[in-house]
């Protein structure tokens, strides 16, 4: 397992493509913007390291033997898949982000699982492919960006009804010794911060779509991929020396457009290439898999606010008040609902017939489905108790500055005892969390993330099962029986 200064170097030393603000940049460890959301990636490392996280952090390898970090392992029981979520809730804990490794860790389990189960179908050889895949990543402890969503242009329309066939990342040529692919995957939280892409296709294809149906996985900095960056809320704060006014200054996430340019993928790295009907299931459990986590991470981050909040309120005066502590209730019953639904999920895994463990898929979409509202009523609830000064503070500077500093010490006091820059630190975090850079991870993330809601919904209704309910009323209700006292 590497360290999390190991980590940074391997980062280093790759030669990514990556452009923000219309330039071309060096890389994640060394950019002001970039490097909190590096940072998050080496928590993960990190904490690996740490004897009391060891048992949530590591795991023995069930194709080595070996002790590696969790975010590389197939979960192998119900426990492993417990573990994962509690692991999630603590590196949200410690980073109050997005520490982006976990859509590797669940690309990974929807590919083990699916490359067996198209292999025994078609006769195709992804799986052995896929295992010579996921024992570098152990070996070499990467960090892998899981990459599905595609671009989708007209939403009406399936991959092959764009007027634009490049708006779903697909091949354009067949080679005897691999494929060429074009395209792009949006939102790709980490891949900055990755050593690999794993592409899988979005959505489920349908014959005539063979190209779109493609999973492969390359080194981030293989010719023809490149990366733009997406803006954030306040991003910007992070190049002005002001610690402060970024709320955490330490660890973040950052998205990026990733451009895929006629890239060449060999034969060997190939994990589907056609097989339509195999397309629908590596989707499903991915999703699945990834709405597990969010019972995990959300909660970890959403620790970190109620916290926030509830120091806020301690730092205002205000901690005594009724409501304010019926409101911290709220935001606690709601944080913990969702971290039960991850835990749900998980102790209802069963193995599939890799041997690899999956995830109960009703419960993990109930999990995420809660998870796109109760952040939002936390975070509204933060805000309530946290007062204006959180959108209206000054900055750090004026804080500094030699005139305005003891104005702003003696004008935005709350209690005595708390130095006014603590109040100030804490207010900044809740509106990192709320309305910062932090807001893309534990706010739209958790309505768009793994899925928008609509998606679960329509998880929902499959795994549902509504005729066997229909059934059990008509049982009690007697529908369907001659008389009352007749049981057939
Ligand atoms: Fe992990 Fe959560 Fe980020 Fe997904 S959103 S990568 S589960 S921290
Ligand atoms: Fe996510």
């Amino acid at each position: 397992m590497m360290t999390g200064d190991q980590y940074v170097e391997s980062i280093r030393k790759m030669k990514m493509d990556i452009y923000m603000f219309g330039e071309k940049v060096s890389g994640a460890a060394d950019n002001p913007i970039l490097r909190p959301s590096l940072n998050s990636v080496k928590a993960t490392y990190d904490l690996a390291h740490m004897p009391e996280y060891e048992d949530l952090m590591t795991v023995t390898s069930h194709l080595s033997g070996k002790k590696i970090n969790r975010f590389c392992h197939i979960h192998q029981s119900a426990e492993d898949l417990i573990k994962k979520v509690k692991m999630q809730r603590l590196l949200g804990q410690k980073t109050a982000s997005c520490y982006q490794r976990c859509v590797g860790m669940d690309a990974m389990n929807s590919l083990y699982s699916t490359t067996f189960e198209c292999d025994a179908k078609h006769g195709t050889a992804y799986h052995k492919n896929f295992l010579n895949f996921l024992k570098q990543a152990q070996e070499n402890d990467w960090t892998v960006d899981g990459a599905m969503t595609d671009t989708k242009g007209d939403r009406g329309q399936g991959p092959s009804g764009q007027s634009d066939p490049d708006l779903y990342l697909h091949v354009v040529e067949r080679r005897p010794d691999g494929i060429v692919v074009r395209g792009a995957k949006a939102h790709q939280t980490g891949i900055t911060n990755s050593h690999q892409v794993l592409v899988m296709p979005t959505v489920a294809m349908k014959p005539g779509e063979e190209d779109y149906a493609v999973s492969f996985s390359l080194p981030v900095d293989t010719k023809g991929i490149f990366m733009i960056i997406g803006r954030q809320s306040c991003d910007t704060r992070k190049l002005e020396n002001t610690a402060i006014d970024v709320g955490n200054s330490e660890f973040g996430g950052v998205e990026a457009l990733v451009i895929f340019d006629n890239v060449f993928v060999p034969n060997e790295n190939i994990f589907l290439n056609g097989e339509v009907d195999f397309s629908g299931m590596l989707v499903e459990r991915f999703a699945g898999y990834h709405r597990q986590s969010y019972g995990g991470c959300k909660v970890g981050v959403g620790d970190v606010l109620i916290g926030a909040a509830a120091l806020v309120a301690d730092y205002n005066g205000a901690h005594k008040a009724s409501h304010v502590k019926d409101k911290l209730i709220e935001m606690t019953h709601l944080n913990e609902t969702l971290y039960s639904c991850g835990i749900a999920c998980s102790s209802e895994g069963y193995a599939t017939s890799s041997g690899g463990y999956i995830i109960d898929l009703l419960l993990a979409n109930v999990c995420k489905q809660n998870v796109t509202r109760f952040p939002y009523e936390i975070t509204r609830l933060a805000e309530d108790i946290a007062g204006g000064l959180m959108v209206t503070a000054p900055s750090e500077k004026d804080l500094r500055h030699e005139k305005l500093g003891p104005y702003i010490e003696k004008y935005l006091k709350g209690v005595d005892g708390v130095a006014t820059e603590d109040r100030l630190k804490l207010l900044r975090l809740i509106e990192n969390l709320t309305l910062g850079t932090a807001a893309v991870g534990y706010r739209t993330e958790s309505m768009h993330g793994a899925g928008s809601p609509q998606a679960q919904r329509i998880m929902i209704a499959r795994q549902g099962n509504i005729d066997h309910k229909k059934e059990l009323a008509k049982a009690i209700a007697g529908i369907g029986r001659c008389c009352s006292d007749c049981k057939k």
